[in-house]
């Protein structure tokens, strides 16, 4: 953050009286800008065992498959997130199950969501922002071709799950770029 979004003054970085963080201070309107991590929410949905995955569409990562998931809007719930975001990406029509994994991504600001869903039929219709959407089973998902560490590493959870806690909470923490 540079300018002020409300005054456009020039920004500065300090640490506030009684605050021990460098934040976004405007000298003219005495307001602190607080910035914080961004919430993404998405979906492990099924139908007949099989996992429905989206090709990307759009940078980062375009033309590689990732779970359907996205920026949580204001005034929604986590849940109604990842439903939204799996009709904007794949058109398909799903009921979530329950919360499955959580990654935190401390490098970029970001925590990741997913909940477990059941398709309500085999229906996908993909969006704009993406270039596909298909039902995988698990013996063909594209490991190599995924856009991102928390899609594997939730598909990794959902696979190995039947030899774990069936009823878990699955979670991780990527500390670095690159970390597997
Ligand atoms: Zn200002």
């Amino acid at each position: 953050m540079q300018f002020c979004p409300n005054c456009g003054s020039k920004i500065f970085m300090k640490i506030p009286e009684e605050d021990n963080r460098l934040r976004a201070v405007c000298d003219n309107c005495n307001l602190t800008h607080y910035e914080n991590p961004k919430i993404v929410v998405g979906a492990l949905a099924t139908f007949e065992g099989k996992i429905l995955l989206c090709k990307r569409a759009i940078e980062p990562k375009i033309g590689l498959w990732t779970l359907p998931a996205g920026y949580m809007e204001l005034n929604e719930t986590t849940l109604e997130g990842a439903v939204r975001e799996t009709v904007e990406e794949a058109g398909a029509d799903i009921k979530i199950l329950r919360l499955f994994a959580m990654h935190d991504l401390p490098f970029v600001n970001q925590v990741h969501i997913f909940f477990l869903a059941k398709m309500n039929s085999p229906s996908l219709s993909p969006g704009s922002e993406s270039l596909e959407a298909k039902l995988f089973d698990v013996d063909e998902i594209p490991w190599e071709n995924l856009a991102f560490r928390s899609v594997s590493r939730t598909l990794t959870y959902f696979i190995e799950k039947k030899t774990l806690d069936k009823d878990c909470v699955y979670t991780s923490q990527f500390r670095e770029r690159g970390e597997k």
